[in-house]
């Protein structure tokens, strides 16, 4: 039976209709797009603007890497809108998942994201920050080299400005930050000692997992060493039970960081991993109501049961 969930936060109706998710999730790999010759693999580096930050492994070649995006949202400061957009190439390995980088290969890229929002953070008039990777075609890559997006804009879109209100209106009314309340953290997938793995309760897309800190942390950025030893643990935790029970889908992944000041309070720096298991239809289009084919309490239940196989 479907039922509606309004999200308490972002207000978005969500349908959830588990009798939708029947169909078998297999083939992704199938549904590649013909490869072109790849501008982010080792030997083709003057196909890409010069770097804006690397790493280098003890031969002195890269295994990280950003640089400006060559084909940016924001190319010229209009009188509106401006800002920076990066791309983070995260290994040398043209073909290789997130899900499968050795733990000390993803502090390193978690450290390269770290890197490059304060970096964009220092630019003026700078008002808005946001990481993302999508990871195969149908989730809007169009390079299947790994490689995550850095964006700096200099105004707060609508819908995070939203989002914020809401925050800071829950925070006025209860005291608590939203994240740091366990009711909104209970299907949870996977912890450790510093992070919580989890499928919020009104979530929009059938198994999106958010990972955030276990204590009020604002600002992705100022994760120390092991903060970030801690974030990888996890992160691999939750790609191994994604895959093992979606086969490998394209997925996107996304950290939403602090950017002022006065988001300390009621602001929770957090990631969100969102695996493509359906494509958007009219609907979902025409109404902005998301149809997810999963209810998130069995979702989480289902992930946790590939976490050790
Ligand atoms: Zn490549
Ligand atoms: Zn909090």
């Amino acid at each position: 039976m479907s039922t509606f969930r309004l999200d308490p936060i972002s207000k978005d109706a969500v349908v959830f209709a588990p009798e939708r998710n029947k169909r078998p999730i297999d083939g992704w790999s199938s549904l590649k797009p013909a490869s072109t010759k790849c501008p982010f693999c080792p030997g083709n580096e003057h196909l890409t603007p010069a770097d804006t930050f690397y790493q280098k492994d003890n031969f002195n070649k890269w295994t990280i890497r950003s640089f400006p995006n060559k084909y940016p949202a924001f190319t010229e400061p209009s009188e509106h809108i401006s800002g920076i957009q990066e791309v983070i190439v995260e290994s040398v390995s043209h073909d290789v998942n997130m899900g499968h980088y050795t733990r000390g290969h993803l502090v390193k890229v978690l450290k390269a994201y770290k890197n490059r929002i304060a970096s964009l953070k220092s630019v003026k008039n700078i008002k808005y920050i946001v990481v993302f990777k999508n990871h195969g075609f149908f989730a809007g890559a169009s390079l299947e080299h790994p490689h995550s997006q850095v964006v700096g804009i200099d105004f707060v879109p609508k819908a995070v400005n939203k989002k914020l209100k809401r925050l800071k209106k829950f925070y006025n009314k209860t005291k608590k930050c939203y994240l740091c309340s366990p009711d909104h953290t209970k299907n949870k997938i996977y912890e450790n000692s510093l992070f919580i793995a989890f499928v919020p309760e009104s979530v929009r897309f059938a198994y999106e997992c958010w990972i955030v800190p276990k204590d009020h942390k604002t600002y992705y950025e100022q994760s120390s060493h092991d903060e970030l030893n801690k974030l990888a643990e996890i992160i691999l935790k939750v790609f191994k039970a994604v895959n093992k029970c979606l086969g490998f889908p394209p997925f996107n992944l996304i950290i939403n960081t602090g950017f002022l000041a006065s988001h300390r309070s009621y602001f929770h720096w957090n990631i969100q991993l969102i695996p493509k298991t359906a494509q958007f239809a009219g609907f979902e289009l025409a109404t902005g109501i998301y149809i997810n084919q999963i209810n998130p309490g069995h979702a989480a239940n289902q992930l946790k049961t590939y976490l050790d196989k």
